[in-house]
């Protein structure tokens, strides 16, 4: 046991000044025993998917502002209640979008029958704005990055421009799929309003995914605040690749009809459920996943699965009545998919505690088969959490890989304050096939996998909970 200490002191040594790090380097790492009960206990229970169940099948989708996502809130504090967890609600006001008519055709193409147009099948993006009832037409104008666009401007105007921004499947095959979805979303984010700063009349998008299946995923666009939104919708791939090919042969002119509203602001909340800590009951492992979802499906992947997880982690160290040295605290994110609300509220109201939040996790890639775990985290940390994977390797978990970027999303402001954030490793290679679309339901969670997850949350929850290592804060990393 000489060599962790030897590197945790060389670590502490490099980091600076005394700090309560060291404090604890001499005591016993978690048992064991307890990590390997622990997992067991969570791959025998189907609490989670029990959870997941009411919420995706009772409830539906829950976009923020909505009956359901209230009574999304309301359900899984009776829950966690009924769990004998002590449960708060911090109150946070919500964006109330809703979504309208939507429906697009093309009305004059190269090679058209006359008489004839060819329907669209689309969806409004989340924050859209309406066009008139009638609808708008016009000419469309393909683009296929942010760059396209500028190289473009000068025709942009009065144009409905299509992002058509393809999708790298390859990387999404090989374990890669977050990334490839970064890269194709930022014309989903930013690009209507871009294209809007120069003289657009309205935005669509192709899809966000490599699942050609002529379904639509919505998902939000975002409007700087001193810009009007401007009517935005996602269409296919295979939609998006038929208006590129016509456009390259002429004009293309589509009508376009959506009519979302954007309704006053709702009183909503997180909900909160805690096992209070012992000797470290100030210092706080933060397990999460969020609890509203789009409006299409019931939102069972994104993220139905990930709160009901981190749900069935906390319950589970609950009743084993395992007592760990620091604060667990459970987080059901309200407005993780069009706003944040959530997190501002959090960091409003939790802000004092955010240096004692020592680790902070996120489930919000599904629901495949756990590979392990990743951290932002340093590279020496990483090497001293080695233990954690001990348990998880027997169920196929016990990866722990180093990320080199925060987690953001809800983890976002407390990443920024210096906490290290995890999530689990899991298998996303078809998590963005169903990605924000009316595709997103119960059946497509594997509830073994669902167990398994929750037995890599519940390990790695009680684990940073319990352990004498002091993780580095990572906001002062270069
Ligand atoms: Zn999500």
């Amino acid at each position: 046991m000489l060599r962790p200490l030897a590197l945790a002191l060389a670590v502490f040594l490099a980091a600076g000044p005394l700090s309560h790090s060291t404090a604890h380097a001499a005591e016993p790492l978690p048992d064991p025993a307890v990590l390997a009960q622990l997992r067991d206990a969570a791959l025998q229970s189907n609490w989670a998917f029990s959870r997941l169940t009411d919420l995706t099948e009772g409830i539906g989708g829950r976009l923020s502002g909505s009956p359901q996502a209230e009574a999304a809130v309301a359900q899984v504090a009776a829950a966690l209640r009924a769990e004998n967890l002590k449960v708060t609600l911090d109150p946070v006001m919500v964006p109330h979008w809703v979504r309208g008519e939507e429906r697009a055709e093309l009305t004059a193409y190269p090679g058209q029958v006359a008489g004839f147009s060819q329907h669209l099948v689309l969806t409004t993006l989340g924050g859209s704005s309406a066009t008139p009832p009638e609808g708008i037409s016009a000419q469309v104008l393909v683009v296929t990055s942010l760059e396209d666009l500028q190289r473009k401007a000068p025709d942009v105007p009065g144009k409905i421009v299509l992002f058509n921004v393809p999708f790298d499947v390859h990387l999404e095959e090989n374990g890669l799929a977050g990334r490839a979805y970064g890269q194709a979303a930022e014309g989903r984010f930013v690009g209507p309003a871009a294209a809007q700063r120069l003289g657009a009349v309205a935005a669509l998008v192709r899809s966000v995914t490599g699942a050609a299946y002529r379904l639509p995923h919505t998902g939000a666009t975002v409007t700087p605040k001193d810009q009007q939104a401007v009517p935005s919708a996602a269409i296919t791939i295979e939609d998006a690749e038929l208006i590129s090919r016509l456009a390259a042969r002429g004009p293309v002119t589509v009508h376009l009809v959506l009519t979302p509203q954007t309704l006053p602001d709702v009183a909503s909340a997180n909900v909160i459920a805690e096992i209070p800590g012992s000797d470290l009951k100030d210092e706080i492992v933060l397990v999460s996943g969020h609890l509203d979802s789009w409006d299409l499906a019931q939102g069972a992947l994104d993220d139905g699965a990930g709160v009901t997880a981190a749900m069935g982690a906390i319950q589970i160290i609950a009743k084993l009545h395992l007592k760990p040295r620091r604060t667990i605290r459970f987080v059901a994110w309200m407005n993780e998919e069009n706003g944040s609300r959530g997190m501002q509220g959090y960091t409003q109201a939790h802000r004092a505690e955010f240096e004692r939040h020592v680790a902070v996790i996120e489930s919000d890639l599904g629901a495949g088969r756990p590979l392990g775990i990743e951290g932002y985290l340093t590279a020496a940390d990483a090497k001293r959490l080695g233990p954690v994977t001990q348990p998880l390797r027997v169920i196929g978990a016990g990866i722990l890989t180093e990320r080199l970027q925060p987690l953001g999303s809800d983890l976002g402001d407390l990443e920024d304050a210096g906490a290290p954030g995890f999530e689990p490793l899991v298998d996303a290679r078809t998590y963005f096939d169903y990605h924000h679309t009316a595709a997103d339901t119960l059946d497509k969670i594997d509830p073994e996998n669902l167990r398994r997850q929750v037995a890599v949350l519940a390990v790695l929850t009680y684990y940073l909970a319990d352990t004498p290592l002091a993780l580095e804060r990572m906001a002062s990393r270069p």
